[in-house]
Order: C-alpha cells, then sequence, then structure tokens
C-alpha cells in the first residue's frame, strides 16, 4: 500500500490546509463540504468504521451518488507524485467517464482496479499532452488488460482542421501503427479501434454527449490558441464543470453557473513559476496569469460563480507552493475549496460533498470485467518474416514440462505456442 506518501500525506495536506484556514479565518469545509473522520471503534478487535481515506474497489456507490476521482492533477513536466490533468467521474448509475488522460495520469487510474470495459470514454479539452499524452497506456494497456470493445474519444475541433481532435487520434493510430498492427495479430483488433466524436469548439454550451440520463456539454475556453474547450457534466440535477486549460473567460462565468462542483486550473503565482520552474520572470507572468488562470482570478471567478466546491489544479502542490497559491485564492474566494492532489476523492451527494484521499497499491493488476472478449481475427497475418524466424532458438525441449503441466491445469490439447521457422 502506498500508505507512505498517500493517506499520510493526505492527512497532512489536510491539517495543514485546515490549520491555514484557521489561521486566515476561513472554515475550510463548509458544512456542505466534509472529511470523513475516524468514527467510533467500538472494541479492541473492531474497526474504525470511517476513515480519511477511500479504498478503491471496496465501496459501492449510491444511486444518486457521483464519486469522482483526481487522477492527474499537476503540470506538463513529469512528476512521480502528481500526474498531468485527468478526472475520473463515476456515476451511481454505472457510467464512467475520462475527463482528460494527461501523461502520467494512466498510472493512477489503473491503482484503481476498475475493469478497462467501463473505461472507454474519454472527454478531452484540449490537445496539450498534458491532457492527453496518457491515451497511449489506456489504448494498449487496456487493450492487453481485458477491454472487449473500442474505446471513444471526444475532442475538440480546431481553427483548422490538422489542429482538431480527429486529426490528432487518426495520427496518434499512424505513430503507433507498428504497436496496432502487431497486437492486432495476436489479439482481436476490435478493442485496439479508436471512436473519435469531434465537435465544434466554438459552440456554446452544446451537447456533445447525451445517453443514459447524462448529459455532457461544452464551451470555449481560451488558452493559447483556439480549440480548447471547458466541459459540463450534467446527471440527476448535478452539476459539474471541468474547466480545461484557460485564462478566465465569460463563458465560464455564464455557463458554470449553479454548479455543484467547478474543477478549474490555477497556475502557481507568478514568483513560484520562476523559483520553482526556473522561468524566466516575463514568461512566468505569462504562463501564471496570462494564457493561464493564476490565483486572484480563479478566486475571482468562483466568488462568481459560487459552486458548492470549487477544485484548484493544474499546479504542484507541495508544501513551496500551496500556502503563496491559497493566499493567493483567498485574496478574493472565501468559500469551500479543495486544493487538488493526486488520488483526491470527492463524493457528491445533495447533502454534502465527501472528501476522502484514495489509499493506492504500487503493485495494482488490471481487474476483470463481465465482458466477452471478442475472437483474434484468423485471418490477420503475422508480422513477422521468414528472415527473423530463421533465428528463433529452439528451447521447447525445456519449455515441455511447462507446456504439459499448463495444457492439463486448463485443459487444452497441445497446439503450437510459439511462431515457427519456416
Ligand atoms: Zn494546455
Ligand atoms: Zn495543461
Amino acid at each position: 500500500m502506498r500508505t507512505g506518501r498517500t493517506a499520510i500525506g493526505a492527512l497532512a495536506l489536510t491539517l495543514a490546509a485546515m490549520t491555514i484556514g484557521y489561521f486566515i479565518g476561513v472554515s475550510f469545509h463548509e458544512p456542505q463540504v466534509a472529511q470523513a473522520a475516524g468514527g467510533e471503534v467500538k472494541s479492541p478487535t473492531g474497526i474504525s468504521p470511517d476513515r480519511y481515506v477511500y479504498y478503491p474497489g471496496t465501496e459501492n456507490l449510491r444511486k444518486d451518488e457521483i464519486r469522482m476521482t483526481a487522477c492527474g492533477t499537476g503540470m506538463p513536466a513529469a512528476r512521480h507524485g502528481q500526474a498531468a490533468s485527468c478526472f475520473l467521474i463515476e456515476l451511481g448509475n454505472g457510467d464512467k467517464f475520462l475527463f482528460d488522460l494527461g501523461t502520467g495520469s494512466m498510472a493512477n487510474v489503473g491503482s484503481y482496479m476498475i475493469p478497462y470495459d467501463f473505461l472507454t470514454k474519454v472527454f478531452l479539452s484540449h490537445l496539450h499532452t498534458d491532457h492527453w499524452g496518457d491515451l497511449g497506456p489506456l489504448w494498449a494497456g487496456g487493450w492487453t488488460a481485458g477491454r472487449t470493445k473500442p474505446l471513444e474519444v471526444w475532442g475538440p475541433s480546431g481553427a483548422r482542421e490538422d489542429m482538431g481532435t480527429k486529426y490528432a487520434v487518426e495520427h496518434f493510430m499512424k505513430t503507433y501503427n507498428w504497436d496496432y498492427m502487431t497486437r492486432a495479430a495476436m489479439i482481436s483488433p476490435i478493442p485496439g479501434s479508436i471512436t473519435v466524436h469531434e465537435f465544434d469548439y466554438k459552440k456554446e454550451n452544446q451537447v456533445i454527449y447525451q445517453k443514459n440520463g447524462v448529459t455532457i456539454r461544452s464551451f470555449p475556453a481560451i488558452h493559447t490558441g483556439d480549440g480548447p474547450v471547458s466541459l459540463i457534466l450534467e446527471w440527476k440535477g448535478y452539476k459539474v464543470v471541468y474547466g480545461g486549460d484557460t485564462m478566465p473567460n465569460t463563458w465560464m462565468l455564464k455557463y458554470a453557473k449553479d454548479a455543484d462542483v467547478v474543477i478549474h486550473e490555477v497556475m502557481p503565482m507568478p514568483a513560484d513559476m520562476v523559483k520553482f520552474y526556473n522561468q524566466p520572470p516575463q514568461l512566468a507572468i505569462r504562463a501564471s496569469c496570462g494564457f493561464h488562470t493564476c490565483g486572484p482570478a480563479f478566486g475571482k471567478i468562483m466568488s462568481e460563480l459560487k459552486p458548492r466546491l470549487a477544485i484548484a489544479f493544474h499546479w504542484f502542490n507541495e508544501e513551496g507552493t500551496r500556502y503563496n497559491q491559497l493566499e493567493g485564492i483567498r485574496e478574493t474566494y472565501d468559500g469551500p475549496i479543495s486544493m487538488a492532489t493526486d488520488n483526491l476523492v470527492w463524493n457528491i451527494r445533495k447533502k454534502v460533498i465527501l472528501e476522502r484521499m484514495a489509499v493506492i497499491t504500487e503493485e495494482a493488476w488490471a481487474v476483470p470485467g463481465p465482458g466477452k472478449a471478442p475472437a483474434p481475427d484468423r485471418t490477420r497475418k503475422s508480422e513477422y518474416t521468414p528472415w527473423t524466424l530463421g533465428h528463433v532458438y529452439d528451447t521447447s525441449d525445456v519449455e515441455k514440462e511447462t507446456f504439459d503441466k499448463f495444457n492439463k491445469q486448463f485443459n487444452l490439447k497441445p497446439a503450437p505456442y510459439k511462431p515457427q521457422k519456416p
């Protein structure tokens, strides 16, 4: 278990956050937002019924509840402790959606041990790698680990055809052609395909997905060029807004109103971008407050929107940065806020939003789902040429015992299991 960093880190973070909250006279988690605390332990051999933590895969979701997990809250530069942008949204009706899939985030997603068949819907806010860089691990990893159907990716168009999601995914498939062809010849090619749903980045509050009582909408964002969007998920009267990267924009104020939760980017304060990210000051101020959103601006937006909970992500959350970050936000906002880090989990209910830290394992295996694996396409030709196969070194004599034992264990008829010399 990753208790070393995660649980203790979460507790430290929570306590630190609460301490600052009291220090500056703000109650961090207003009555609507709660953290589960120990509960009563009734006997020396009993259990503590509520913890600050969430153990993935151990909790049934209530029928009218949303569970949301931050699977990436960091920045484009890779960091072990914080992957880049990714939020997993799970609904009580069984639907699951990935909003962005930034670099490194699939290691977190994998640790939640959700069958890959339930992780087929990906919604992209824009095409920076820190928002879709881990499509590869979901695509290929999930393909080898039990996904039985194609992936689906929703994403915005661009000002030109070559700046849109369709172009990006088609060229992703071209880039990974060797990966695709070699796996398609071994496993079924079906889970290796990706269906793209590209939508107009300019349309405001447009419905881009509607099924099973769930509506997902998009509206434009302003960030480094045309194309980026923010996303809204609506279900059973809940409204969750996921702001992709953006500088403050009026669409956010218009369409994120009445949201239960607004997840919005915030960059480290400009002086911290100089200190920690080694950026020249003139770039740091632009990166922090120019094509992104910095703390006081984030706070101003949340003070206008007044969500039940504001979530600040897209910054490296650590001792060196979090106090400056919070001070910047608190200049303009005194409402409920989560200073996000990876694996924070929120259960969104009508009366309360419960915030906990997921305790994940570093050594998760994929968990099978109920889907039936499609049969391999036997008509596909092997990607080996006779030249390569001419160099196969025959070790079948020493594998015979394993081979026989395996066939007996799984009741298989002996059949060739490796490519043969031509
Ligand atoms: Zn970006
Ligand atoms: Zn980003």
